[in-house]
């Protein structure tokens, strides 16, 4: 896959971490050629969490190199060195790449070969402009900090191989990365969040706990669900249902794949057919197997008689006669496509087309609407096995989808709403970073990129503005990244330990209800078109779990908790044993998962087993708790709570899981 160049608008946006961090690409270019002053330089931006830089040179550059590179990396920023701009023409970019001048110290013997192919696709037009830092000039369009010494903390952190534009038919160079902040202390933050994070990864607990799996026959990048693992995704369907009932919402079931027509009307193809799985061919029933071999059949003679008449007319074969025998041959071909299109079924990549065609069931008047259709769909995408990554990035996946049916009118109150239930969740989920990312039109794009209706995009990028702006949430508006059909917000979060995740993404969407012809009777009894709105504020499953496996480092509350209660005797005697489970059976009563461990085992192995496993709350019974009426509590990440009244304990663990206490 090609890297493409970034536009001109991306680099405007670049923040100032961004063009710190690119600056630190054009530091290490000038500390290596410093040191392998023969070294070649192809592409080195800012990418997420750091930088890097491609280059060639015939030394193979590895991790005991660094701490040299670095020394120098050092210097450069003590030296304070300005990073000035210069605008140069084509032909005065060219002349220096070929002295070797660019991604250089000085003037060398071989010309800047990766330059000059990075020069040819500026397109034309373009401002061309070097940047120059001491000696060091480079191609670049910036931006960048104004000095090496903005850099305040750097690190290298690994070696890859790239090829040259990312093409494998270009040269294979080495690629250096690493990473910089403003300040040594947001650096040593940083790492100190990566070590945490190694131990919170989703696909290390995930085993530990028993929560999923993947198994190469079941395929890649479709995960089982564990017991353990079910109980989360249960518990959280529990949560969205209970909250979507209370919105007003009205829950639907879909099947998980449909005919090709259905994609071809959403437009999900030809666009999107790269990210769904390949389509299902079934047999044509008997009477469509008929039509199409005798389509076929006419379509075979059709053929032979343009054959003649083109023999025949070897000047102009496409006129008189001919042109029509093409016309004819062109229309079979689009019946034959059509019956056979109907055999063809696709695995729904998203719920969408199957909630229009139940809103279109039923004849809708103004009275049901707000129509909001909720179904935890299962979808499934064709992502390439380079991209598949634990449970963030899946084939099959479960998703807390709805759509919202509604009028113009009612669209600010019910956007609205959807922002509310996101707010409750993050409140639910201890979330206390988030963003949320509005995407906007670009309006030079109409008819290109975005649906050309400039007058229902102001509108609705108005009010969504305003919902966003009233509601005090959290945003940042970025122009020109809207999907086709309306502007969209993506949803960003931040788990515990500072890292982010996008977990959902709403969208308003004005075109696709029109193209399956969505309408309803207005007051004036007339056909309108309904606005739509998609949300999925719990995202899928697969993704949001992964989110909170991280953010609770797998000591989930009590209410999420695979394992809630482990009552534990103190030995085996039969009046502790059966005191033992007749709690267990009181708190089973009331929705409680919980087990017992009535062994004769050591209380110290009993405990510690639990810990391990990440059990929420331990009630250890002995002979004096069972005299006294009481049990002993222990809570995983908070030890010893002592001894409480049994009924006391049991009130409070089912009070907390039915507030989900955090
Ligand atoms: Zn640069
Ligand atoms: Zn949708």
């Amino acid at each position: 896959m090609a890297e493409e160049r970034k536009t001109l608008e991306q680099r405007h946006q670049m923040s100032d971490i961004e063009r710190l961090r690119h600056s630190a690409a054009h530091v290490l270019a000038t500390a290596i050629l410093r040191i392998w002053p023969e070294a070649q330089f192809a592409a080195g931006p800012a990418v997420e969490n750091g930088f890097y830089y491609d280059l060639d040179l015939k030394h193979r550059i590895t991790p005991e190199d660094f701490a040299q590179i670095e020394a120098e990396m050092k210097k450069i920023t003590k030296e304070n060195q300005v990073f000035e701009r210069k605008v140069v023409t084509r032909a005065e970019a060219l002349e220096l790449a070929n002295k070797g001048r660019l991604g250089a110290l000085s003037e060398r013997a071989t010309p800047s070969v990766f330059k000059i192919g990075n020069l040819e696709d500026i397109p034309e037009g373009e401002e061309i402009s070097l940047y120059q830092n001491g000696d060091f000039v480079d191609l670049c369009a910036g931006p960048h900090v104004m000095r090496t010494g903005n850099i305040g903390a750097f690190k290298l952190t690994h070696v890859a191989s790239a090829y040259y534009k990312g093409d494998e038919k270009n040269p294979q160079l080495q690629r250096v990365y690493g990473t910089a902040f403003k300040n040594k202390t947001e650096m040593e933050a940083y790492f100190t969040m990566l070590e945490e994070a190694k131990k919170r990864d989703h696909r290390k607990l995930g085993k530990e706990l028993e929560l999923f799996c993947f198994d190469e026959d079941v395929g890649p990048g479709l995960p089982l669900w564990l017991p353990n693992g079910t109980v989360l995704i249960e518990e959280l369907e529990k949560l969205a249902k209970e909250t979507e009932f209370a919105a007003g919402y009205d829950r639907v079931r879909t099947p998980h794949l449909a005919r090709e027509n259905m994609y071809l009307t959403s437009g999900h193809l030809p666009y999107y057919a790269e990210s769904m799985f390949p389509p299902m061919e079934l047999p044509l029933d008997d009477a469509a197997a008929m039509q199409d071999k005798q389509l076929r059949s006419s379509y075979t003679q059709l053929h032979e008689q343009l054959r003649e008449h083109t023999l025949a007319n070897p000047e102009q074969p496409l006129t008189g006669r001919g042109e029509e025998l093409a016309k004819e041959i062109t229309s079979l071909e689009k019946r034959i496509e059509e019956l056979n299109s109907g055999s063809r079924y696709y695995l729904k990549a998203m719920n969408c087309p199957h909630h229009h065609k139940i809103f279109g069931a039923v004849p809708r008047s103004y009275r049901d609407l707000p129509l909001r259709l909720a179904e935890y769909g299962t979808c499934y995408r064709y992502e390439q096995s380079g991209e598949l990554f634990g449970l963030m990035r899946v084939r099959s996946m479960q998703m807390n989808d709805a759509h919202l049916y509604c009028t113009e009118e009612q669209f600010e109150s019910e956007f609205n709403a959807v922002n509310e239930m996101y707010l409750k969740y993050f409140k639910i989920f201890g979330i206390d970073k988030y963003l949320m990312r509005f995407s906007t039109h670009d309006p030079a794009k109409l008819g290109q990129k975005f649906v050309d209706a400039p007058e229902l995009w102001k509108k609705t990028e108005d009010m969504v503005r305003n919902v966003l702006i009233k509601s005090g949430i959290n945003f940042v508006e970025v122009p020109n990244e809207a999907a086709f059909y309306g502007p969209k917000i993506d949803v960003q979060v931040w788990s515990a330990i500072g890292r982010e995740f996008t977990i959902a993404t709403n969208q308003v969407d004005f075109a696709v209800p029109s193209r399956f012809g969505l309408v309803y009777k207005d007051r004036d009894n007339t056909e309108k078109t309904p606005l739509c709105i998609h949300r999925a504020p719990l995202g899928t499953h697969e993704r949001f779990i992964g989110f909170l496996i991280e953010h609770y480092a797998g000591n989930f509350p009590l209410w999420l908790s695979p394992l809630q209660v482990r009552v534990m005797s103190l030995g085996d005697e039969e009046p502790l044993v059966e005191y033992a489970r007749s709690i267990q059976a009181e708190l089973r009563a009331e929705g409680i998962r919980a087990e017992v461990d009535v062994t004769n085992n050591n209380i110290k192995g009993k405990v510690l087993q639990a810990e391990q496993a990440k059990v929420h709350t331990m009630l250890v019974v002995g002979n004096r708790d069972l005299e006294a009426g009481n049990v002993s509590v222990r809570v995983h990440g908070q030890g010893n709570l002592g001894a409480k009244p049994r009924a006391e304990v049991i009130a409070d663990i089912i009070q907390s899981a039915k507030e989900r206490r955090a």
